[in-house]
This record gives structure tokens, sequence and C-alpha cells, in this order.
């Protein structure tokens, strides 16, 4: 694979001072930093790139080499080590990174409405976030660094000539080593600045109202703090809420569907036309179905643990309030035919009933 030329890597022109490069690798090797990027495989490997360029350019002897043989320039033929860049910013910045660290960004949540058809099949969908993010215009410092005085009393070190017990830094600049004058004007000294971010978010099959969706490093920038290394960006949650559903009651990955059926239909047996998430489906019940009775359709459900789940049809009678002269006619006409036999419990719990006479 083709190296970068370091000094793209580093942002720089081929002819920079090292007073130059040296602020350039600082700025790239604090925003690639893993301790502020935990988890992050391109940040991690632009550290290396940045860490890898420091070492060559950072270097006057491998510099001028470097100069001469362009892409044919090779040191040992590695990248330098975790251990090596560590050691390379140490020597570079003291003991910056082993500072202590400012407090993580505040992870922000979202709530994401999606349909019961959706929470099924799972979806792609886009947010419309906003998050503080550090400002750019004054690197998180809130002033405009153009216009900073160097502090008199530490000479612009931002170091106590006296060493003090727990604090090194100047008391007067608070460890700045400079005097702010105006206010940045992006931030309004704030130091960081919302930022409207569309995301495209994964919503995975089967989820069910509670779930949590973390989208790593989206949520705020830490609050920057003079003298620390920032900690990290928070998190976003996107909290998943399933919308109810006006056919079906949701157990689990399991469906429930109640249908009204009228009476003669349960009687007689009938083809019935029931909902499912894709449509509808036919299903036959046979003659004699009491009312209350459910009818399983496998795999009909959401996805699960352990595989998908069913939908569950349960048929209710409907018994007619308002009845047609017609209607009221075959009605009775029924129940004179069927006295006795087609009503065995009706029969078995009115002769218990007449027992107690
Ligand atoms: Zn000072
Ligand atoms: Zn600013």
């Amino acid at each position: 694979m083709a190296r970068r030329d370091y000094y793209d890597v580093l942002g720089v022109k081929k002819n920079a001072g090292p007073d130059e490069i040296k602020r350039a690798f600082r700025t790239l090797a604090l925003r690639y930093h893993p301790d502020r990027n935990q988890g992050d495989a391109d940040a991690e490997r632009s550290f290396r790139e940045v860490a890898e360029a420091w070492s060559v350019v950072g270097d006057p002897e491998k510099r001028a080499r470097y100069d001469r043989l362009g892409p044919l320039y090779t040191d040992s033929g590695r990248p330098p080590s975790s251990d090596q860049v560590n050691d390379m910013l140490r020597e570079t910045f003291g003991n910056l990174f082993r500072r202590r660290r400012a407090e993580v960004g505040e992870d922000l949540t979202y709530t994401l409405s999606v349909s019961l058809e959706d929470a099924a099949k799972g979806i792609e969908r886009t947010l419309v976030i906003q998050r503080q993010v550090r400002c750019v215009r004054c690197d998180g410092s809130g002033d405009h660094p153009e216009n900073r005085i160097p502090c008199a009393s530490c000479g612009g070190s931002g170091k106590s000539a006296t060493r003090r017990l727990f604090r090194s830094e100047c008391v007067a600049c608070d460890g700045k080593g400079y005097k702010p004058t105006n206010r940045c004007d992006r931030c309004n000294a704030e130091k960081r600045v919302p930022l409207e971010e569309t995301l495209r978010v994964k919503v995975p099959p089967g989820v069910a109202t509670g779930s949590k969706l973390r989208l790593r490093q989206k949520g705020n920038d830490t609050l920057p703090v003079t003298g620390m290394a920032p900690g990290a960006t928070g998190d976003l949650y996107v909290l998943v809420n399933v919308e109810e559903h006006a056919l079906f009651r949701r157990r689990g990955p399991d469906l429930l569907c109640e249908v009204p059926v009228g009476f003669a239909d349960l009687a007689l047996g009938a083809d019935l036309v029931v909902p499912t998430l894709e449509g509808t489906t036919t299903i036959r019940i046979p003659p004699g179905t009491p009312s209350g009775k459910s009818f399983r359709l496998p795999g009909r459900g959401l996805p699960g643990d352990s595989g998908k789940g069913d939908l569950h049809v349960k048929v209710d009678i409907e018994t007619p309030t308002v009845l047609s002269a017609d209607a009221r006619a075959a009605l009775q006409a029924f129940a004179t035919a069927t006295a006795g036999a087609s009503h065995p419990k009706r029969t078995e719990f009115q002769d218990a009933v007449r027992g107690r006479r």
C-alpha cells in the first residue's frame, strides 16, 4: 500500500519550519489520540499515520533523508509501535496525556417512533440531531487566539515560578500562559457550538418499545478545560418506541389479533380473511367453532430470540343488537329447531337448575 506523503499527513508545506510542524503534529495527535476516540478504528489509523509522519519530519536528520528520497524513504520499514508513539508524545509534550482528564461529554437521547410493521422487518431511518461540538474557531479556548497577550506573571509558560502544593500552574492566568482579550465570536466564549447533524440509524428487526440503540460519540464533546486532555465525546442513545397498532397486540415475539365473527359463521364454519403484518391471509374455521377459540399461524409474528413468533387469531362472537323482521323470524325458527341435542351444555345446566326446585 502506498504511503501518504508525510507533509500531506501533517497538513503542512514541504518548506514548513520545525515549529510549524510541531504545532501541526500536536493538533492532529490531540485530535486523533485514542483516549479521545475510544474504539474508533479510523481515528486510530490516522493517529498512527500522524505519529509516523512526525517521527520522520520531526527529526532533522530523517527529514533531510526523506526530502531526498521521497516515497523511496524507508526508516525501518515498519510503522512505529504504540509504545514508541507514546514515547514520542512524552518527549515532545511532557506528560500532557497523563494529566487528569476532563469529564466525558454528555450523552444525548433521541426518541424514535416506528410502526409495528417497521419494527418487525427492521428499518433504516434518518435522524436530525443537535449536539455540542468543540468550537473550531477558538479550538475550545473561548477567546481569539490572535489577540492574546502573554501573561506577565509567568512569561507565557503557564507555570508558576514557585512550585506550590498540588498545583504548578500560574495563578494569574490559570495555566493558560496568556490573558484572553475578546470573546470568540463564533461560540461567544461558550467553547462549544451547537452542530446540527444528520445521522442514519439501523433499527434491527424485532425491536420492542424501550430498546436502546447506541451511536458512539454522537453525543456532546467535552467542555474544554485548560490544561486537561479532553475526555471522550458522549454517546447518542436512540430510544425506540413502537407505536400501538389498530389490529394487533404484541406479546414478546407473538402477535394477537381478535376477530369479531357472527354466530352463524362459528356454527357453520367459514373462511375468514384475517390481517397479517404483510397484508392478509385466509383461515378456515371449522363448523362448531366455540367463541374465544384461538388459531395459531406459525411464523407470522416478529423475529425473537428463538426464531420468529406466531400470530394468534382469536374469534369472538358478535351478538346482533339490531335484527330485521326476516332475521328475527329465522332465529326464532332456529331456536325451535335446535332444542336439546344441539346444546348439550345448556341442557345439562338447565337439568341442574331444575333439580334445585
Ligand atoms: Zn501566567
Ligand atoms: Zn469559539
